[in-house]
Order: structure tokens, then C-alpha cells, then sequence
């Protein structure tokens, strides 16, 4: 590890969630910290230009640019002037060389899986936090045993001092292709974090990882079938733990945690606990009382027949598919727009078309989707969320079985919101507003 304490003047790349935490982490500690940003905000210490001659090391925020392809002109002269590069994860390995880490990493799911294991283990008695792509930054973390991280393809990429006791790999599907310029540097990314790991957690369905780490002795692999090749899977309701055959876990206990692919999480969360000698009592116990995060699949409010439900995080067309699962048997008026993540959303959401009234489009990818839909669903395009929502309230009200208002964008907020937080919050307050 590079001998960061040697150093004085620290550049910091990017100044947003974590390029603030590091800056503070390392204005406390007494370094000269100047801040690069793209931005016009008014930022403290902004520097237009970087004098290399005073900068030792550079920090970048996680979704600054870096591959060949689009890699930020700073890193550019960075490398050009022989200046270290490192991650906000790299600054906390090396303040914390002997932090147990538990790295939670995939497409979808990472946030749930997350708050779930870090659920368990604090209910448990463990010494642990939670952090990084959720809730604290990584540099905000304070002293503790144990630390479940939320890892995204973006700061496994960028990091050069991963490690991890325990490593997880949820799934993986088309995501982030601008940033990493491929699916297969994508997959690499993520691969990554159980290159590090002593202990890795997969999905048996995951074909990228399956066949490339089956093999090796440190692995548990994790089914949502009743698959005996796999060391945990599900039969009907209920979790196996396959060395024993027993049943471990009763899904139908978990009204909090709805769908399929909450299923998954739960099943990783119980593999990760089992790991560190829980019994499956005090997993179970744990997993009853956890409650879900906001903004994915909650349901807001029920108008009549018709229920509301936010799933503003689903920014990507598999985590939608997986919601328009969760609502199989209902009429969904389905709220979709964005800015599009350029993959394609059929094979997702073709098995749902029965189930789906109307799509209504809003946002920059409104041409996109129109293209991709026009054919085989009625379609509107509302130029914004809070159009969509209207109409689809008031179209709804026809209905006479069940029916959802769902928004489940199958894209990120930025064209039209500071991020999928204020999109979601955007769709309650409205919601909340129907007489
Ligand atoms: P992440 O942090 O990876 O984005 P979240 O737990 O925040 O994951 O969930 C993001 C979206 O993906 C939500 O819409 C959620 O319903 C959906 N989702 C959660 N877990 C999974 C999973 N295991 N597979 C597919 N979709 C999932």
C-alpha cells in the first residue's frame, strides 16, 4: 500500500457524496485538500486547473469516468504526471488495514441485501456498521469489528486495495454499459470483488459467475430453485440448506419483503449470517422484524381498488420486470421514463403484457420507449412523472379488478431529478394529494 501519510496535498476528484466525505476525512487530518469538479457549483477550495507540482495523490468519486473510453481528462494528466489514484474504499483500507469487511456487490438487489445482513448481525450483537454505496460514505465510517458494504461496479473498478472476509455477488444483467464501455468490463468489475474475498456467496443462476467460480472451495452457492447442486435453495416457500436438507427458513413470513427476487436477498443475507456461525432461529427472528427501504416497491396508499406502489430505485428494466412479478394478477397502469439505460427491456417485461393496461412514458426516454412499445401496448407520452401520474390515477379509477399505479422507470432520474430519492418522494407527495 502506497505510504499515503507521506503525503500533504491531496486533490480530490468529483465533490459530491463521497468526494465530501473524503475531503473532510482529510481536512481532519491535517492534509492541504483541493477539489476538482466539473460542476459550476460553488464549492470550497475549487481548483480550474491542477498544478501537478503541488499535488501527492488524487481521490475520485466513484462515478467519475476512467476506462480508455471516456477516462476524465484530470486522471489523464494524473497518470501523466505519475500521481497515485485511488478510491474512497482505497483511503478507508488504508486507515483500516483490518477491517472485516462483508462486500455486497450486483446488478440488482445490493441496497436490500445490505440493510438486511447489517439487520441481522446488529440484532445479533455483533460490533459492526453499515456503509458505503448506502448510508455512509466510506470514509465516514467510524472504528468497528465488522463493516457490511454496499460495493457498486463503479468503486470495485476504481479500487486498488480491495479485500473482503466475505464477498457476495447477487446477479448480474446489463447495467452502467457508458461507464465501464462494455457488458463484459462490466462483468469483470464486478467479478473482482470475489477475486479479494476469503469467503464468496453466488447465485446459481448467475451464468457469467457460475462456471468460472463453481470450482473453488470458499464458494456457496445460492438457488432460487429447488436445485440439490446448489449449497441453498428454495423449495415452494421455504429456504434448504441442502448439506442438510432441512428446511431453514419459511419464506411466506416475509409480507415486508415482497416478490421473487426478494427472495434472493434473503437467501444470501441467511447464507452470509450462516457464515459467521448464526443459528438459523436467530437469522429467522431477524429477518421477520426488518423492514424494507424506501423507494422500492412500497406501497403507498390503496385508492378503492387501486394501490400505489413506488419503486423509484428500480432504475434498470430487470429490476422492473422483477416488480411487474411482485404484481402478477393485477391490471398495472405502469409508469416508465428516464434517462434510459440503453439495454433491452422486453425480454424483462414481455411475460407481463397481460397484466399491463397502459405504459405511460415520461422524461427523456419517452422516443425510446415509444419506439420499443408502440406495437404491442397502449402507450401515452406525459413529458413528466407528475403527468403520468395523473393520468394514469385517473384512468385507473375505471378499473374494476385490481389494479397498481406503479412507478418502476427501468431508468436513472437524472434527466429530470436530482436522483431516484427525490423521484420517489415527487410520486408519495403526489400521491398522497388524491382526494
Ligand atoms: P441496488 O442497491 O442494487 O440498486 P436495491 O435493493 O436498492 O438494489 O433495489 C433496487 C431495485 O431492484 C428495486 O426496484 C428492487 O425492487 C429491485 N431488486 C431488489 N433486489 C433485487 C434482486 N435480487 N434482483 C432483481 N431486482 C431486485
Amino acid at each position: 500500500m502506497i505510504d499515503i501519510k507521506s503525503y500533504k496535498n491531496v486533490l480530490i476528484l468529483g465533490y459530491g457524496i463521497s468526494g465530501k466525505s473524503v475531503f473532510n476525512f482529510f481536512k481532519t487530518m491535517g492534509f492541504n485538500v483541493l477539489v476538482f469538479d466539473d460542476s459550476l457549483a460553488d464549492i470550497p477550495n475549487k481548483v480550474s486547473s491542477v498544478d501537478w507540482r503541488d499535488i501527492n495523490l488524487v481521490v475520485k468519486s466513484p462515478a467519475i469516468p476512467f476506462m480508455k473510453h471516456n477516462c476524465h481528462k484530470i486522471l489523464i494528466q494524473a497518470k501523466e504526471n505519475d500521481i497515485p489514484i485511488l478510491s474512497s474504499f482505497d483511503v478507508f483500507k488504508i486507515y483500516n488495514p483490518n477491517a472485516k469487511i462483508i462486500g455486497i456487490t450486483g446488478t440488482n438487489g445490493k441496497s436490500t441485501t445490505t440493510a438486511l445482513v447489517y439487520h441481522i448481525l446488529k440484532n445479533s450483537g455483533f460490533s459492526v456498521q453499515m456503509g458505503g454505496n448506502i448510508g455512509i460514505p466510506f470514509c465516514d465510517l467510524k472504528k468497528t469489528e465488522w463493516y457490511v458494504l454496499e460495493m457498486s461496479s463503479y468503486e470495485l473498478a476504481s479500487s486498488r486495495y480491495l479485500s473482503f472476509e466475505l464477498a457476495c455477488l447477487l446477479n448480474i444483467e446489463p447495467d452502467h454499459m457508458e461507464f465501464h464501455g462494455s457488458f463484459e468490463n462490466y462483468i469483470e468489475a464486478k467479478h473482482m470483488a470475489l477475486d479479494v474475498a476469503k469467503s464468496i456467496f453466488i447465485s446459481y443462476e448467475d451464468q457469467y459467475t457460475l462456471e468460472k467460480y463453481s470450482k473453488q472451495k470458499n464458494v456457496t452457492k445460492i438457488s432460487l430453485k429447488h436445485e440439490t447442486d446448489a449449497d441453498i435453495c428454495i423449495n415452494e416457500n421455504a429456504i434448504i440448506e441442502n448439506s442438510s436438507n432441512e428446511i431453514v427458513f419459511d419464506l411466506s413470513g416475509i409480507p415486508n419483503l415482497r416478490g421473487e427476487h426478494n427472495r434472493q436477498n434473503v437467501e444470501f443475507a441467511y447464507a452470509i449470517c450462516r457464515n459467521l456461525a448464526l443459528s438459523p432461529q436467530e437469522i429467522s427472528k431477524n429477518i421477520q422484524s426488518f423492514t424494507s427501504l424506501p423507494h422500492r416497491l412500497n406501497i403507498v396508499r390503496k385508492i378503492g381498488n387501486t394501490i400505489f406502489v413506488n419503486d423509484s430505485k428500480a432504475t434498470n428494466p430487470c429490476s422492473a420486470g422483477k416488480a411487474l412479478a411482485a404484481f402478477v394478477g393485477y391490471k398495472i397502469y405502469w409508469l416508465v421514463g428516464g434517462r434510459s439505460k440503453k439495454s433491452d427491456p422486453i425480454p424483462y417485461v414481455k411475460d407481463f403484457f397481460s397484466e399491463i393496461q397502459k405504459i405511460y412514458l415520461f422524461g427523456e426516454s419517452m422516443d425510446e420507449f415509444e419506439a420499443i412499445f408502440r406495437n404491442v401496448k397502449a402507450l401515452v407520452k406525459c413529458q413528466t412523472m407528475a403527468s403520468a401520474l395523473n393520468l394514469a390515477y385517473k384512468e385507473s379509477l375505471n378499473e374494476v379488478g385490481l389494479s397498481i399505479v406503479l412507478l418502476s422507470p427501468m431508468c436513472s432520474s437524472f434527466d429530470q431529478f436530482a436522483n431516484f430519492e427525490q423521484r420517489g418522494n415527487e410520486f408519495v407527495k403526489i400521491v398522497e394529494s388524491f382526494k
